[in-house]
This record gives C-alpha cells, sequence and structure tokens, in this order.
C-alpha cells in the first residue's frame, strides 16, 4: 500500500516553519510498512491544493493532509479535499459539542463564528476526536482508497496519529507490521552499515534500515506477518544478532526511550546522582539530563564554567593546569569532573570542554577537539573526540558523546 503526505501552509512554503509534521509522519508510515514515492507542500491556495490533492489520490492509496484546519478563511484544506472527493459538508453535533467543551475547559473567552466552521464534517467522514485543540482529525474513504486529515500543530497532530490514525492504518493492512528500533550511539551510521552489510544484502522478512541521528545511529527492524507475536519471532533472531555484533553501543532496543532516559534509569538503578560541569555545551548536557521526567532522583545540579575564572572558582581546577594545559586539554576535563563531583556533592560528574568553534581553532587543536570526562565513585575517564560540523553540531554532539560516556562507565561499573 502507498502512502502520501501533502503539508498545507504557506507558511511553510515560505520557510517560516519546519516541516517536522511530513518528518514524523512520514517516519511512522515506514514504520507500518506503507512505502512512500510523494511527499510536497502546497500553499493556502485553493486551485493548487484541488490539483495537488486529485494528483495524489490518483496515485496513491492513502493520502495525509497536515494543516488548514483551522478556523480562518486561509484554512480550507477540508473544504478543498471534499470537494475533490465529492462530499458535502454537514454540521457534526458531536464535533461541535466537543469544541464548546474545549473552549470551557481551556478557559477561552467568547466561542466566534468561525470556530463552527471546524465543526463541519464532509459526509460519511470517519471523526477523530482533538483532545489538544478543536480541529477535529477526519478520514474520508473512497472505496480501497482514503484522505487522513490532521491538523497542523504538532502537539496536536501527534496524538491524533499514535491514537487514532495509526491503529485505524493497521486495521487497513492485510497484514500486520510490527518493527523494533535497536539504538545505537559510538558507532557511526556507515559503519553500523558495513558491520550488518550481510544482513542487509539478504534482508527479506524482515527488512532493516539504518537511520543517522546526531551521534547515535537507529537500524529499525520491521517484519510482516500475520498477527505480532509471528512478526515478533520474525525480528527477535535479528535483533539478537545485532547484539552479538554491536554489544555494548545498543543503548535501547525500546523505540521511544533515550540516551538520556537511559542514563538517568542507571543512575536510579544504582541510587546515584550526578552533577555536570559543562565549558562548550554550556548547559545543555544538564538540558538533556533534566528533559527527562523524574531526573532530579540523579541530576544534583548543573556547573556551566565558561571562562577560566569560574573553573578555578567553582570547580577547583588548578590554575597551573589551565597555564599549562590550557583550558580545552584532557588534564583540565579531568580536573572538572572530579571537582565538579565534589563541589556538587554527587557520586558522578561529566565534565566537557572543546573548541566549538567557528573561531578558535588551530592546525593541532582544530575546531571540534573536544575533552569529556567522567567522575564515577572516584574513578575518572577522559575521552578526546575530533567532531565534525558546525558550532551547533558539535555542541549537539558533545553531549551526545557525554551521555554516552556516563552510560559506559555506569554499565561496567556494574559489573564489577
Ligand atoms: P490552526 O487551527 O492552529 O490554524 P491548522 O490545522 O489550520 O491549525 P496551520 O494553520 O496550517 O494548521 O498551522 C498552524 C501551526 O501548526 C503552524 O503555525 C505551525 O506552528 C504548525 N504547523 C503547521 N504545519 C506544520 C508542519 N508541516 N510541520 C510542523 N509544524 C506545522
Ligand atoms: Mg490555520
Amino acid at each position: 500500500m502507498t502512502a502520501e503526505i501533502i503539508s498545507v501552509g504557506t507558511e511553510l512554503l515560505l520557510g517560516n516553519i519546519v516541516n517536522t509534521n511530513a518528518q514524523y509522519l512520514a517516519q511512522k508510515c515506514a514504520g507500518l510498512g506503507l512505502s512512500m514515492y510523494y511527499q510536497s507542500v502546497v500553499g493556502d491556495n485553493e486551485e493548487r491544493m484541488t490539483e495537488s490533492f486529485r494528483q495524489a489520490l490518483s496515485r496513491s492509496d492513502i493520502l495525509i493532509l497536515t494543516g488548514g484546519l483551522g478556523p480562518t478563511e486561509d484554512d480550507m484544506t477540508k473544504e478543498v479535499c471534499a470537494k475533490v472527493m465529492g462530499r458535502t459538508l454537514y454540521l457534526d453535533e458531536h464535533s461541535k459539542s466537543r469544541i464548546e467543551d474545549y473552549f470551557v475547559r481551556t478557559g477561552r473567552k467568547q466561542i466566534t463564528e468561525n470556530n463552527w466552521k471546524q465543526a463541519m464534517v464532509p459526509e460519511g467522514a470517519i471523526v477523530l476526536d482533538n483532545h489538544n485543540g478543536t480541529a477535529p482529525g477526519l478520514i474520508i474513504e473512497q472505496g480501497e482508497k482514503c484522505a487522513i486529515l490532521l491538523p497542523g500543530p504538532p502537539n496536536e497532530l501527534i496524538p491524533l496519529f499514535t491514537e487514532q490514525v495509526e491503529p485505524y492504518l493497521r486495521s487497513r493492512c492485510p497484514e500486520t507490521i510490527y518493527s523494533e528500533m535497536v539504538k545505537l550511539c559510538g558507532v557511526g551510521e556507515s559503519r553500523a552499515e558495513t558491520m550488518i552489510k550481510d544482513l542487509i544484502d539478504a534482508q527479506t522478512n524482515p527488512t532493516i534500515a539504518t537511520y543517522a541521528k546526531t551521534a547515535e545511529c537507529d537500524i529499525r527492524v520491521t517484519a510482516r506477518a500475520n498477527n505480532e507475536t509471528e512478526a515478533e519471532e520474525i525480528i527477535r533472531p535479528v535483533v539478537e544478532e545485532l547484539y552479538r555484533r554491536f554489544g555494548h553501543n545498543i543503548f535501547t532496543i525500546r523505540e521511544d526511550e533515550t540516551l538520556e532516559q537511559v542514563v538517568v534509569n542507571l543512575l536510579k538503578r544504582n541510587c546515584l546522582t550526578v552533577t555536570t560541569a559543562e565549558s562548550c555545551t554550556g548547559g545543555l548536557l544538564a538540558s538533556r539530563l533534566i528533559n527527562v521526567p523524574g531526573a532530579s532522583f540523579a541530576v544534583k545540579s548543573a556547573f556551566v564554567t565558561y571562562c577560566d575564572e569560574e573553573k578555578m572558582r567553582l570547580l577547583g581546577v588548578p590554575k597551573e593546569f589551565l597555564d599549562k594545559y590550557t583550558a580545552v586539554s584532557a588534564e583540565v576535563a579531568e580536573a572538572m569532573a572530579v571537582g565538579g563531583a565534589k563541589a556538587g556533592g554527587a557520586n558522578a560528574c561529566l565534565s566537557v570542554t572543546g573548541i566549538a568553534g567557528p573561531d578558535g581553532g588551530t592546525k593541532e587543536r582544530p575546531v571540534g577537539l573536544v575533552y569529556i570526562g567522567c567522575y564515577l565513585n572516584g574513578k575518572t575517564v577522559v575521552r578526546e573526540y575530533r567532531l565534525r560540523g558546525n558550532r551547533e553540531k558539535i555542541r549537539e554532539q558533545a553531549v551526545v558523546q557525554a551521555l554516552d560516556l556516563l552510560r559506559r562507565c555506569l554499565i561496567e561499573q556494574e559489573g564489577e
């Protein structure tokens, strides 16, 4: 079965917003085993929308439209799609009362006349209740084909998709598509691919695909089967083989689990606390850790010491180290990690010091040179990294590497 995405909105065409919905939906469709050959963006223009919807419905089985379900004049995805599919609109009482409830629940003022536009539904459409906004999602079926209309705001689209569209799409697919995500850190995408080239070349069912992320690499294993149990049985030996090949480079096989979650869970499991001592990442590392719900059990504090004076004052880095080795050195990274743990009264401390660029690099000490220290229960490990990319990328990669270093140290200590 083929799926096609059309994102609606002049804002997207002008580059005012990034089309994250298309990325999200495309990944979801891939996970559901749907083939995707086309994706496009169309502005809020009736004629061009008509043309692109018509074309998409003629060549794809499932058309997913996002955006343009709002109450204003230029929101006309539903109206245009209904017209293309030959449906008239009627006032859906259920959606109307949900919109009223939403206004009461969120303490909004007077409902304006144009809000009722959002309760207008194409004949025969399946209405998807939107718990985070006023525009319901819609599914319009036509024979073997269907159009799925979703609101633009990601906080509305994502829950609608996972809670209602995904089960719907699964029920439309004759066979079950089930996939697992094996997430790696410390192995680049090309190396990962080389290491499993034989598996990729031989793949039929399950299929194996790699996805590069910042300093991480994900491998999706997807199986088609009559039911989920069968699919799991098809997937299991492949995941076991991936474990044999990648070992501790795999940090999770849970799709929704992040590296920072794994780290926080490891800390909690071992009743350990952590603090950070950051220079070039400027708090990004602490922020990633604190993003994890319940992080307060493990994350004690965070030091951002950007200049030498503060590295000395807050972390107790000796002046001689800074003079002799410079701030970007293994010695200073180690002193930051040890000093941070002491100052923060934590069992562990991650330190990051590096040259994020664009200036400040030399031939011997180029932009991207980063030292990460990990103090854990009296032991300190320091690693040197040569990261590539712009300032933002280097800082992001440094954060991932730091989290991964702590993860490895924690696993090692657990094994002792
Ligand atoms: P609203 O009721 O808010 O008007 P809508 O369904 O009409 O929602 P749009 O007006 O197209 O959707 O977009 C509303 C907002 O949703 C945008 O300002 C943007 O923040 C977000 N958005 C829309 N489309 C996308 C997209 N493709 N990717 C990411 N965000 C998007
Ligand atoms: Mg809108």
